[in-house]
C-alpha cells in the first residue's frame, strides 16, 4: 500500500487569491524533478487554481528552462493527475498538459507530489495522447513504484483522459 504524503488533506491551508507558490515535483526517490513558481488564482479547499507567466524560469532535473506558455493550472488535492491549460500570451488554447502524480501535499507555500512520469496530452482538435509509457516501465523497475501507486496511476490516466474526452471541467473552459 502506498501511503500519501499528507494525512489529512482537506486539513491544510487554502491560500489566497495572489499567494505565490512553489510547486515542487520530485521522482519517486525524492530526487528534484521540476520546480516552478505559481500565482493562486482560486483555492476551494480542494483545487487549487494558479497561474504561471511564460518565461519565467523554471528549475528542472535537465536544467534551467523558461516555459513559451502562460499555464493555468489545476491542482486537486485529492487527484493522482493535474491539468496544466498552456497557451502562448495572448493567443487561444496550445494545450492541455496532463501529468500523472500522486495527490499533492500543499503546506500554504509549497506544492510538492512524486511524478508518475505518464502525461496525457489533449490537443484542441480533440487529439488526445498518453505519453512516456516507456519511462513508466523503466521507472516501475528503477525505483520499485508499489503495485498499488502502478495501478493508481494507470487509473488516473484513464480518467483525465475520459475526462477530457467528456469535455468535463476544466476540459469545458476552453
Ligand atoms: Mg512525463
Amino acid at each position: 500500500m502506498y501511503h500519501r504524503p499528507m494525512k489529512q488533506p482537506f486539513c491544510n491551508p487554502v491560500a489566497s487569491q495572489g499567494t505565490r507558490i512553489l510547486l515542487r515535483a520530485t521522482k519517486y526517490d525524492g530526487a528534484a524533478h521540476w520546480i516552478q513558481p505559481f500565482t493562486v488564482v482560486s483555492d476551494d479547499g480542494v483545487l487549487i487554481v494558479a497561474q504561471y507567466r511564460a518565461r519565467t524560469p523554471i528549475f528542472t532535473s535537465r536544467g534551467e528552462f523558461r516555459s513559451p506558455y502562460d499555464s493555468l493550472v489545476y491542482f486537486w488535492r485529492d487527484r493522482w493527475y493535474n491539468v496544466f491549460r498552456l497557451s502562448r500570451p495572448n493567443c487561444p488554447l496550445a494545450l492541455w498538459y496532463c501529468n500523472i502524480t500522486t495527490p499533492p501535499s500543499f503546506d500554504g507555500r509549497h506544492l510538492g507530489y512524486v511524478d508518475l512520469d505518464l502525461d496525457v496530452a489533449v490537443r484542441p482538435d480533440g487529439d488526445i495522447q498518453l505519453l512516456d509509457q516507456d519511462e513508466f516501465e523503466l521507472h516501475q523497475r528503477k525505483y520499485g513504484y508499489p503495485p498499488d501507486m502502478i495501478d493508481r496511476a494507470e487509473r488516473a490516466a484513464i480518467e483525465v483522459r475520459d475526462l477530457a474526452l467528456r469535455h468535463g471541467f476544466p476540459f469545458s473552459e476552453g
